[in-house]
């Protein structure tokens, strides 16, 4: 049985090797927190209640039985969910996640979630999510696959690149793209390129796509620095999470002259004063699967490198790490939320009340789904940018959506976080007002 590489980590979307997550506690739950936060944006702009009443339910939850044969010839069943929760903008878009703690609370928080991610960068899509439970470092390659094809046939007619594209999440990568890809073009008998994105170069990928999440996270940094006048050469900045999101985050923050000094996975953290190098640190997670034992600084706890006293703090893994528990003890200018939903709704206030400045993950992450978009851009034109072209673009749309949360956020006396929810659910509702009621 081939286990998947350790190469994984680095290829997801958000890190195979992410940071265990602590137990619900009440006002943990990722859907109500969203759902505080999205009712306190409607609030502000005293949104309609008509379409309050619409973008408070999703579209569509579908779950669905995924029955595979083991290596062993055994049986097994494994569920899966998608839930659209908003199309008015455009397809639904989102990833898929394989964990073993996936819920469909949670995948309906991160669908809404990218409902307004699209909106705060201003790019023609809805918001989706899926996620199949499972265990993806129990399953071989060959169960990994057949769990994803049979996962996209019962899907069949939610897909589409017209209707809802997946992309990589927690624990799936280019290389499951591609058997999505495959597994949709298959029964549609057509090529179907843009019915995923995040997909390899070789089959229609976009050049910059595997980067674009933490290349998002540095600009925004950057942004964040330069807004509260501290300088980014030299700033201390701690990364947790070493998958695809924290390692290009902290590679390309490094390069900017910011001194990382400190990352983390599930295994460990590790912390050097004068800098991790990154590339090492990579390199020896390629060889040894975690950062567990590497050599290059101080084993740490995920908890100390929460509280230590950085400028940066960028938390690039799941859910729920930033809570009521421990956010009094954060001490850093700027927290960059890599991960989707790193902060719980009660962690805001406190965090807000020590005066630090968080860029919202539906702001700070939507790099991802900002090159997701050219990608499919580029799959329906059938004609391929080159990376510069890319990367010029995602620094674009990153630093003007940047200003708009700030702008707004100024303008009503809130923190970004809020700012940015009020542009997005004034940008969809602008969309549901125009569009009417289909009756
Ligand atoms: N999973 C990523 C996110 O949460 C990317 C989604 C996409 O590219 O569609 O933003």
């Amino acid at each position: 049985m081939t286990k998947n590489s350790p190469v994984d980590t680095v290829a997801s979307d958000v890190p195979v090797a992410g940071v265990a997550q602590e137990p619900n506690f009440g006002d943990d739950n990722p859907f109500e927190d969203m759902m505080a936060r999205f009712d306190h944006a409607a609030e502000l702009v005293s949104l309609d209640p008509g379409i309050y009443k619409v973008l408070r339910q999703p579209e569509k939850q579908i779950i669905v039985s995924i029955p595979i044969q083991l290596d062993t010839g055994d049986v097994e069943v494994f569920t899966g969910y998608r839930v659209i929760h908003n199309t008015s903008r455009g397809p639904g878009k989102g990833g898929i996640r394989f964990d073993p703690n996936v819920t469909i609370d949670e995948v309906k928080a991160l669908a809404a979630w990218m409902t307004w991610k699209c909106a705060v960068v201003n790019i023609p899509f809805g918001g989706a999510k899926g996620g199949v439970v499972c265990d993806p470092t129990k399953l071989s390659d060959a169960e990994l696959e057949r769990v994803t094809r049979r996962y996209t046939a019962a899907l069949i007619n939610v897909l589409g690149p017209e209707s809802d594209i997946p992309a990589p999440d927690v624990n799936t990568n280019e290389r499951v793209m591609a058997w999505i890809m495959d597994t949709y073009a298959m029964h549609k008998q057509s090529a179907s390129h843009g019915v995923v994105t995040g997909k390899p170069i070789e089959i229609g990928g976009s050049l910059g796509r595997r980067e674009a999440t933490g290349r998002g996270c540095m600009i925004v940094t950057k942004e964040a620095l330069k807004h509260l006048g501290l300088p980014v050469r030299g700033s201390r900045v701690a990364v947790q999470g070493f998958g695809n999101v924290g390692s290009v985050a902290a590679k390309l923050l490094g390069q900017e002259g910011l001194t990382v000094v400190a990352v983390s996975d599930a295994s460990t953290g590790v912390y050097n004063e004068n800098g991790i190098y990154i590339d090492e640190a990579l390199q020896w997670v390629r060889e040894n699967r975690y950062l567990d034992g590497y050599p290059g600084g101080d084993a740490i706890s995920n908890e100390e490198l929460l509280s230590l006293e950085l400028d940066v703090l960028l938390p690039a893994a799941v859910e729920n790490v930033i809570t009521r528990r421990n956010a009094a003890g954060i001490n850093t200018k700027v927290i960059c939320e890599g991960a989707n939903g790193p902060t719980t709704a009660a962690a805001d206030r406190i965090l807000e009340d020590k005066g630090v400045f968080v860029i919202p993950d539906i702001l700070a992450n939507a790099g991802g789904v900002t090159v997701s978009y050219f990608e499919w851009v580029q799959n329906r034109s059938g004609y391929f940018w080159d990376e510069k072209t890319v990367v010029d673009r995602l620094e674009a749309i990153t630093v003007r959506s940047f200003a708009d949360v700030l702008e707004v956020s100024k303008r009503h006396s809130v923190d970004m976080r809020t700012a940015a929810y009020m542009l997005s659910v004034e940008r969809v509702a602008a969309v549901h007002r125009i569009r009417g009621m289909y009756a």
